[in-house]
């Protein structure tokens, strides 16, 4: 059960509002029950100040006859909840709420004010007390010696706390049955709550479980994009872009590389069947071998391509760093190059760089370095040239590859990064290319954090500047 974020939520809502309310709730019963105390307690202080100021005022009238004064005393006064009495020393004179003086000893208020009197006389403020008299429940108690009087006179009052007591019971019963029906009403509130919160998530998780590679393309639903889960949805939106792009480009790559092995493959077939069709002369058959040479070349070019390219979409071809001469670099593959460039009767050039200590992975980099120069090579017609050239600029160090060849259509240009892409594709297939070049160069380029970009004009000529962090 806890296994529900809404559960759980609702719970420690719940705990920590009857942690709340319980502490309000007594804390507020503490301090109603106080201020009705004190209330109480000052009701009969005044009571007997009030008592004591009549039986003065009495005693004066009645030329000090203080029998007299105090049953006109008491009697003025009479309140029917009420104990008064009168003690002079510890002898009653008066009380109200009885039959006789004598029967005064039966009322509990009486016999306790008895132990107060000494007190009250020594004092002369009102004391008060609580009694507790059997079968009354508790009272409250003043005695009060106004002195001033030529005897010592204690007013007593006293007053039955039963209707405090009683108050104070249902506002406890108010509080203990409004408790559990607040949580209760807490609880809900705070479930339909979490509930509300948590919809959309169980929205999301609901169109998760429907998302598969069919349908990649959906997406998930944003209530409010700026909240939250709006926020996470958007995440795992991006998320899901990006799955789906690089699924969409592995489908991609794998039918474009299947499409591209069909070809050489088809050759190789066609040509074995005819050459196996009928007996043939040992020229035929070398010429036949020759062109399955070439194409198994091209193959094993290919799926060497593809395997390179395979294992950095897998990041599995960590960089090897290390430092190393530039300049060397370019020098050992321009050098190489040579004799092709000879064969079509190409000029090549390469301009070093004064300082080209670099480092990075050197088998990597000469492999970029090639493949912009075989390509240099390739779409360049006889007679043409080839120029390399090496520079530091800002903090990089720059690689530019220059040819006055076919140049790019500015529409391709965007797009001869892309895997497979060629302009002409009859061209690049005569030349042995697979369109896997450019794509390699690319990679290289960010695997250093660098970037390779083309500058190009259809009959005039290509440059490639590769640009890296020093
Ligand atoms: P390919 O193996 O076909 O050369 P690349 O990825 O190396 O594949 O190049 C992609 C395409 O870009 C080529 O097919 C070609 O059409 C074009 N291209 C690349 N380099 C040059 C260049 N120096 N001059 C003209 N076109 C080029």
């Amino acid at each position: 059960m806890l296994n529900s974020v809404r559960l759980r939520l609702t719970l420690l809502y719940v705990l920590i509002f009857g942690a709340l309310l319980g502490v309000f709730s007594l804390s507020l019963y503490a301090l109603i029950r106080k201020d009705a105390h004190d209330r109480f307690d000052a009701a009969l202080t005044k009571a007997a100040r009030t008592v004591a100021n009549l039986f003065h005022h009495e005693m004066i009238e009645n030329g000090h006859v203080e029998i007299v004064a105090t049953a006109h005393a008491i009697r003025e006064y009479q309140q029917p909840n009420l104990f008064l009495a009168i003690f002079r020393d510890d002898r009653l004179l008066d009380a109200n709420h009885i039959q006789n003086v004598e029967s005064v000893d039966r009322h509990p208020a009486a016999t306790a004010a008895k132990d107060f009197l000494a007190q009250a006389v020594a004092r002369h403020d009102p004391i008060l007390t609580t009694i507790a008299g059997i079968g009354l429940g508790e009272w409250r108690l003043v005695a009060y010696a106004p002195g001033g009087e030529s005897a010592e006179y204690v007013i007593v009052v006293a007053e039955s706390g039963r209707d405090l007591m009683d108050q104070m019971r249902s506002l406890r019963r108010i509080f203990l049955l409004s408790l559990p029906a607040m949580l209760l009403i807490a609880g809900a509130a705070g479930y339909l709550l979490a509930r509300k919160s948590l919809a959309p998530i169980s929205e999301m998780t609901a169109q998760a479980e429907r998302i598969s590679a069919e349908n990649l393309h959906e997406r998930l639903p944003i209530n409010n994009k700026n909240d939250e889960l709006g926020r996470l949805a958007l995440v795992l939106n991006e998320l899901l872009a990006r799955i789906e792009s690089s699924l969409d480009g592995m489908r991609q790559f794998t039918a474009d590389a299947s499409h591209e092995l069909r070809t050489p493959l088809a050759i190789i077939r066609g040509e074995a069947d005819v050459a196996l069709s009928q007996d043939r002369e040992p020229d035929e058959y070398r010429e036949t071998l020759a062109i399955i040479q070439d194409e198994a070349r091209l193959l094993s070019g290919m799926v060497e391509d593809m395997l390179a390219l395979a294992r950095a979409d897998a990041g599995k071809r960590r960089l090897r760093k290390e430092e190393f001469y530039f300049n060397d670099l370019i020098e050992e593959c321009v050098h190489s190059a040579r004799a092709l460039a000879s064969n079509k009767n190409l000029s090549l050039n390469f301009e070093p760089s004064d300082d080209a200590v670099f480092r990075g992975d050197e088998d990597l980099l000469r492999r970029m370095v090639v493949n912009l120069l075989d390509n240099a090579i390739k779409y360049t017609p006889d007679g043409g040239s080839v120029s390399v050239k090496l520079w530091r600029e800002e903090g990089r160090i720059k690689l530019r590859v220059t040819d006055n060849g076919i140049g790019i259509p500015a529409e391709a240009a965007a797009r001869v990064f892309e895997r497979f892409y060629r302009v002409d594709k009859a061209r690049s297939r005569a030349e042995g290319g697979s369109g896997l070049g450019l794509p390699i160069v690319k990679w290289i380029a960010e695997a250093h954090q660098g970037s390779v970009s083309l500058e190009s004009a259809p009959e005039r000529g290509s440059s490639f500047i590769v640009s890296l962090p020093a």
